[in-house]
């Protein structure tokens, strides 16, 4: 088998008639959100109702993809499931203001800070589906750098 053909081993996202458009979103590579169409405000997880005036109205809106790390962890028992490395497991808070449970990547766990600036990128899955997981920001005035290598 070549080696930069190696199939995903993380598992794909569990679908619920609440969440399936913020994964089939992330398989397209697109970070998404509801946006209460009343209030205004971001509902995060994805939920059928607004907990903040309790209008079922919403939209689905494309984020920045942007945030920073609040906290993270490497978890190493038990082993995590379909991944070869135990993962780095980071709690980002979005540019628009609320917090989501992600894997970083791309990056040493030693040289994580606090408030690190990160971007969203999507990891494939089986099944042929990705999800959100965030890497250091890369340098916004260096447009023309190269994204990092694959693998
Ligand atoms: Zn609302």
């Amino acid at each position: 088998m070549n080696e930069t053909a190696k199939e995903p081993t993380q598992l794909a996202p569990i679908l619920t008639l609440e969440s399936k458009f913020f994964w089939d979103a992330a398989t397209k590579e697109q970070f998404v959100c509801e946006k209460c169409s009343d209030c205004g405000q971001f509902r995060f997880p994805p939920r059928p109702m607004c907990p903040h005036c309790h209008s079922v109205k919403r939209d689905i809106v494309e984020l920045s993809g942007k945030g920073k790390v609040l906290s993270w962890i490497k978890p190493v028992h038990p082993k995590p499931i379909g991944f070869d490395e135990p993962p780095t497991v980071g709690v980002i808070e979005t540019d628009e203001g609320f917090r989501i449970v992600s894997n970083i990547i791309d990056i040493a766990y030693e040289d994580i800070t606090f408030e690190m600036p990160v971007e969203v990128a999507f990891a494939p899955t089986v099944k042929n589906k990705k999800v959100p997981v965030f890497r250091p920001l890369s340098n916004e005035n260096d447009s023309l750098s190269p994204v990092g290598g694959e693998g």
